[in-house]
């Protein structure tokens, strides 16, 4: 057995899991890049103490909807030790988390600021830092029994789960059907907007999957995803879990 499958196999909750995770060393490329970025350092954040560990999971444990994008970035949750912390890419989601009523801020900056999500977890199918935000095919795999974990945990709330990007898309749909959802064959194709609904083959919940482009700089610096789109899909993804939206999504 390997280290993840091990140790998040042995996790009885989602606090024991994230702790069982901030030590895992597997991957030694993914160490080795996480590490670097903390040593190197970018001159904005040259007095930070970066966490350079693998970032838990954050928001709920009785979350309704889980948020699956692809992995932290070397200065933004490598440094702050948080998902969607400290970087343009966290700021845009946590924006629309807040103007939906699902955080309680609407920045995400570092881990003592107070920011706190409802109804919704933010978690990755790689848990470090990559080399220009590309994980291996053999990392995402590596990495995987800690969502399959994080998502067992999470099945007696979870309802809804919304897919970042074609990445945490396609890393997630095994780990669904491995824990006894049905994804239909061919597996179906992320797009932006795209809902699959995964009836569970034994007493599970159904689970609705969307799909929503990532909130990468490339994404919205260009216009590909507006906060406009991105509301829309969290908006609708959330009120199908059942998550009372605090706000209006447009
Ligand atoms: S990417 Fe995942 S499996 Fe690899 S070292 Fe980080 S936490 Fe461990």
């Amino acid at each position: 057995m390997t280290y993840p499958e091990e140790r998040a196999a042995a996790a009885h909750d989602l606090a024991a899991l994230g702790t069982a995770l901030t030590d895992c060393r597997s991957c030694p490329r993914l160490v080795e890049w996480r590490e670097e970025a903390a040593r190197v350092k970018r001159r904005a954040f040259a007095d930070w103490d970066y966490w350079a560990r693998p970032v838990p999971g954050f928001g709920p444990t009785d979350a309704r909807m889980l948020l699956v994008g692809l992995a932290p970035a070397a200065h933004g949750g490598n440094r702050t030790g948080r998902m969607f912390t400290g970087d343009r890419a966290g700021d845009v989601l946590v924006e629309a988390l807040h103007a939906l009523g699902l955080a309680s801020r609407p920045h995400s900056v570092h881990r003592g600021d107070g920011l706190e999500l409802r109804g919704v977890r933010c978690t990755a199918p790689v848990h470090c830092a990559p080399p220009a935000n590309k994980p291996t095919p053999g990392e995402r795999d590596t990495c995987r029994p800690w969502l399959a974990r994080e998502l067992e945990l999470l099945r007696p709330t979870v309802r809804g789960i919304v897919a970042l990007g074609a990445f945490g898309w396609q890393a997630v749909l095994p780990v669904l059907r491995a824990a006894g959802w049905t994804v239909p064959r061919p597996r179906p194709a992320f797009g932006h907007g795209a809902r699959v609904l995964l009836p569970h083959s034994g007493d599970g919940p159904e689970l609705t999957l969307h799909g929503c482009y990532h909130v990468s700089q490339q994404n919205t610096f260009t216009g590909k995803l507006t906060p406009a789109m991105l509301r829309e899909v969290l908006g609708a993804a959330a009120e199908e879990a059942g998550i009372p939206l605090g706000r209006h999504r447009k």
